[in-house]
C-alpha cells in the first residue's frame, strides 16, 4: 500500500470525518520534514518538542495502526495532542469521539478509552518490537528502553484509573 502524501497543511479536510482508514495519512500530512525509511516507516521532526533533527520515527503496522515513537521520549498523547489529533486517529476506523470539540484545551476527566487507546497502543510497540526480534534483528538497548516504557505507561494508566501498582 502506497501512502499517498498530497498538499501537505490541508490537515483541516479530514476534521470533519467519521471515519479514518489510512491513519498513517493523517499523521504524515501533519508532520514537517518526512522521510520516508522503509515500506512502513518514516521519520519527521517530531511536534512535541523543539525538535531540530527528525526524531521521531513513524511506523505503519499491518492492521494499518500508526505507532509513535519520539527518541527524546515524549508521550505519544503528546505528540496526538502538538498534532492536533486524538489517540483514536491512530487507529483505523471510526473516528467517533466521545467529547464535544469546540470547548477548547480543557482538562477532561479520566476518560476510560483514551486510557485503553493508549494500552493499546504500548501493546502494539511491544508486539512490532518482538517481531523485529522474531525476523532475527538485534534487540537494541532502544529497544530494551521502549518495552520498559511501555510497562511504565500501562502502570502510570492502571494508577490514573484508581487501581494500585
Ligand atoms: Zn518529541
Amino acid at each position: 500500500m502506497t501512502p499517498q502524501k498530497s498538499r501537505p497543511g490541508q490537515g483541516t479536510a479530514y476534521d470533519n470525518a467519521r471515519s479514518n482508514d489510512n491513519p498513517i495519512d493523517l499523521i504524515l500530512h501533519r508532520l514537517d520534514r518526512v522521510k520516508r525509511t522503509a515500506p512502513d516507516k518514516w521519520i519527521a521532526c517530531c511536534p512535541a518538542h523543539d525538535d531540530k533533527r527528525p526524531s521521531l520515527s513513524i511506523r505503519e503496522a499491518e492492521d494499518h495502526k500508526v505507532l509513535l515513537i519520539c527518541r527524546s521520549g515524549c508521550g505519544v498523547a503528546e505528540i496526538v495532542g502538538a498534532l492536533n489529533l486524538e489517540m483514536a486517529d491512530l487507529f483505523p476506523g471510526d473516528r467517533r469521539s466521545l467529547k464535544d470539540h469546540g470547548t477548547g484545551p480543557m482538562r477532561r476527566p479520566f476518560d476510560y478509552r483514551d486510557c485503553l487507546t493508549g494500552i493499546a497502543h504500548e501493546a502494539t510497540v511491544a508486539r512490532l518490537i518482538i517481531e523485529a526480534v522474531n525476523r532475527g534483528e538485534a534487540m537494541d538497548a532502544e529497544s530494551l528502553d521502549r518495552l520498559a516504557l511501555a510497562e511504565e505507561r500501562i502502570s502510570d494508566a492502571l494508577r490514573a484509573a484508581g487501581g494500585v501498582q
